[in-house]
């Protein structure tokens, strides 16, 4: 074992948080620098290569707000900007502060021990290396851990299968081809709408459907991104005030204070608008009341009935089990018109569960589905996922894993207690997978970063957060979680995933924050001022 440290910081992770957390270190002087597994940076979008795959975010609120420069610079060409934009957009703004420097790659972490005599950590590296760092932070992300479903016979298919998030970088040859798509989440709506009129046919599996409405993107005109160029401390003012991180603000003219017809008036136009205003900016009651929700519920149902033709297709498209937008709520461009097509077909997994995947295809109870490329769009062991995949031991060679077997708990989604010099920039409830993803990281980044230069300043060498700061956000996430409808969901947001071991229906495990951006900022800001009260610092 190295008695030698041989970083102050390393961040796991090239992705946008890892990025950022870099850029902030090495400008304040930290000799710090950057894991990365994959063979370059980018993370989820050097990763999610699939045909579809784009923000569901608005292009401009999603890039850093850090760096004037680059947002003089940087000219996004789509309102929900496309994944290879996207990766050249996070490649653009690395390159431009020189940050690739920092940055190692295929240099993926195994596992992890804190030492104690040391005061640092000791990482091990699937390449064999071996590096040792006083502070370690996880820009790991929240959807970095795919999981396939666990049928047999997957590896006896002969043709090309894969989890989307494995989407080849070599071209996928789809012409002509019978492709299957199992999975109806936001990765599975995006590229079923992406592919249906370049195979020869598509069958959509699909176990449980999901509410879903237009994305209605479009391209961003020179003029109009001068506007927006001009806009940008409005808009990101606007980001910094809205509970999602988005411009989008909540309608509060009272959900019953309304006729009906009032409130269907505002939904005919959220409909038509962009992005996530068709829940960002509703009634906040859709959320909260079971009655308001099914209105809604009631009024998308509507939607799909008119765009999907054969009225047995749209009911299966329509669903029963849980209310608008309480898991999730993917956005699509023409998803239910694929359902219009010849080539396409929907298998209701729910009524004919798929038994095992053969050599040629897939095995339903009822009937045998011939095909020659099988997409799985299963989804993630979201937020936690990324943790367990390594090996993290704390004080006393405490398990990370072990630690939240049952439940994550942590303070803020920073850091977790006897973890010392551990931190996460969008760990498990925090505010990242709940929110605009960089609005959220950038505030979890600023805050571990200030942190840092604290401990600096006060030749403080090790940090360790009590159990009561766990205690104490804990509560809090559990009433901001208990408010809202999502409660019962069985989306990602609960922890919920059929394909991972104790993550069942009904065992809901507090996975984030849903108390909104602005109250988790009031909150992170106010431990700092009050001298990062919780923290054992020496
Ligand atoms: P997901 O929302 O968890 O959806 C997974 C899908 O696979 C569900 O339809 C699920 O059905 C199905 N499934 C899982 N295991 C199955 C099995 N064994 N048999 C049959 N079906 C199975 O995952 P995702 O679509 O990858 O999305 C995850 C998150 O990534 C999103 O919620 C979003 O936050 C993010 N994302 C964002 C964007 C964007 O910004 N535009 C795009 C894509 C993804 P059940 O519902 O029945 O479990």
């Amino acid at each position: 074992m190295k008695s030698k440290t041989d970083h102050e910081v390393i961040v796991v992770g090239a992705g946008v948080s890892g990025i950022y957390q870099i850029k902030l270190l090495t400008d304040l002087g930290f000799d710090a620098i950057v894991l990365e597994g994959d063979s370059d940076l980018g993370g989820t979008w050097y990763r999610n290569r699939y045909p579809g795959c784009r923000f569901d975010s608005e292009s401009y609120t999603y890039g850093y707000s850090f760096s004037k420069e680059v947002l003089e610079e940087w000219h996004w060409k789509e309102r929900f900007s496309p994944q290879p934009e996207t990766l050249r957009y996070l490649n653009f703004v690395v390159e431009k502060f020189s940050l690739r420097s920092y940055m190692r790659f295929n240099a993926r972490v195994k596992s992890m021990r804190w030492i104690e005599d040391l005061r640092h950590w000791c990482l091990n590296l699937d390449n064999g290396d071996v590096v040792t760092t006083r502070f370690v932070i996880s820009g790991m992300g929240v959807l970095s851990a795919p999981t396939l479903p666990k049928y047999d016979g997957m590896n006896e298919f002969v043709g090309p299968s894969f989890h989307t998030y494995y989407w080849p970088k070599e071209p996928v040859e789809l012409e002509g081809k019978r492709v299957a798509v199992i999975g109806t989440g936001a990765t599975g709506i995006q590229v079923i709408s992406a592919i249906a009129d370049k195979v020869g046919s598509l069958t959509v599996f699909q176990r449980r459907p999901n509410w879903t409405t237009p994305l209605n993107n479009s391209l961003i005109s020179e003029e109009e991104m001068a506007v927006i160029k001009a806009r940008y401390d409005e808009i990101f003012a606007n980001c910094s005030e809205s509970p999602n991180g988005f411009e989008h603000r909540p309608d509060r003219r009272g959900f019953w204070n309304l006729t009906k017809e009032e409130r269907t008036k505002l939904w005919n136009e959220l409909y038509k608008t962009s992005g996530f205003a068709i829940s960002a900016a509703n009634f906040p009651e859709i959320f909260f009341e079971e009655e308001a929700n099914k209105e809604m519920s009631d009024f998308i149902a509507e939607r799909i009935r008119e765009r999907v033709k054969d009225s047995r297709v749209a009911e299966k498209l329509i669903p029963k089990d849980h209310g608008f937008a309480t898991q999730r709520l993917p956005l699509e461009t023409n998803y239910f018109e694929v359902y219009n097509r010849d080539n396409v077909s929907l298998v209701d997994a729910s009524e004919e569960p798929i038994e095992r995947i053969t050599a040629k295809g897939i095995q339903t109870c009822d009937s045998h589905y011939d095909f020659d490329l099988i997409i799985y769009a299963t989804g993630f062991d979201a937020i936690t996922g990324a943790y367990e995949k390594v090996d993290v031991q704390g004080v006393d060679e405490m398990s990370l894993k072990r630690k939240w077997e049952d439940q994550p708990n942590t303070y803020f989604g920073l850091s977790t207690s006897d973890f010392p010099n551990m931190f996460m920039i969008a760990g498990p409830q925090g505010i990242a997978g709940s929110t605009n993803f960089p609005r959220a990281i950038e505030v979890g980044v600023e805050w571990i970063t200030d942190l840092l230069v604290f401990a600096r300043d006060k030749g403080y060498t090790r940090l360790d957060v009590q159990s009561e700061g766990e205690k104490e956000w804990h509560e809090k996430i559990v009433v901001a979680h208990e408010r809202l409808l999502s409660r019962n969901s069985k989306g990602w947001f609960t922890g919920y995933n059929s394909n991972v071991e104790g993550r069942e229906e009904g065992k809901v495990r507090y996975h984030a924050y849903f108390g909104g951006v602005p109250s988790y900022r009031k909150s992170i800001r106010q431990a700092a001022t009050e001298g990062y009260k919780f923290f054992d610092m020496s």
